[in-house]
């Protein structure tokens, strides 16, 4: 494929982070995940993480305009040329628009849009038992991978909290807030030719064979 510029797509605790490691891994492609992006400049105190912060901790959305340009500059970074992989953008019908109009002025288009199909019930289960190293943000989880003691990080020892945003009432509005901005883009996408379904619920290394083998088959139908 000549160029990879692949948009994740799925509700908050889908696994979109943990596939879009892995394939940032296998395709050696730069990987931007907006919440990470986000967390950082609140976490540096930046004029970003400032604004940004009073719409995260409440599990709404921080406004378009926001977060439009933070991507825009990556696309059109030295680092984006032989293709990216998008986690939590676009988020909106106004920002699948702005990264159409992007993507046009550089005279690129989007590869596919890979949606991690997940039930609220396994989003509320798998968001509610995380905990984040307060340090260096590895994550674990009470059920899946718990850590050796209790609330301790394996990786430095520093305390393992539950991220503000991981709390039961706002993971509750995480979902309501998916539903009513971001669920759109998944008929917006499949209009366009573009949508990829992958189901959520199998474990992560199944979903990433299923995502590699989808990307295999769009490399053959390039070729031919
Ligand atoms: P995430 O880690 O992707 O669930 O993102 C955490 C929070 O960051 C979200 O609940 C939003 O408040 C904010 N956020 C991340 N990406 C976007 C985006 N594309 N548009 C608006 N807000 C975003």
């Amino acid at each position: 494929m000549s160029e990879l510029n692949l948009i994740l797509l799925g509700p908050p605790g889908s696994g979109k982070g943990t596939q879009g490691e892995r394939l940032q891994e296998d395709f050696h492609l730069p990987y931007y995940a907006t919440g990470d992006i986000l967390r950082a400049a609140v976490q540096d105190g930046t004029e970003l993480g400032v604004t940004a912060k009073r719409f995260m901790d409440d599990g709404g959305l921080v406004p378009d305009e926001v977060i439009i340009g933070v991507i825009a500059a990556r696309i059109e970074g030295p680092d984006s040329a032989d293709g990216f992989i998008l986690d939590g953008f676009p988020r909106t019908i106004g920002q699948a628009e702005a990264l159409a109009e992007e993507m046009a002025k550089l005279g690129r288009s989007l590869t596919a849009v890979v949606l991690i199909e997940t039930d609220d019930d396994e989003v509320q289960r798998r968001l509610g038992g995380r905990r984040t190293c307060a340090k260096n943000g590895h994550i674990f989880h009470v059920d899946f991978d718990p850590p050796k003691n209790e609330d301790v990080c394996d990786v430095c020892g520093a305390r393992l909290v539950v991220r503000d945003d991981d709390k039961p009432a706002v993971i509750a509005k995480r979902l309501e807030t998916y539903h009513a901005q971001t669920e759109p883009l998944v008929d917006f996408y499949e209009e366009k030719g573009l949508l990829k379904r992958v189901d959520g619920s199998l474990s992560p290394d199944d979903v990433g064979d299923r995502i590699r083998a989808l990307l295999a088959t769009l490399r053959l139908e390039e070729e031919l």
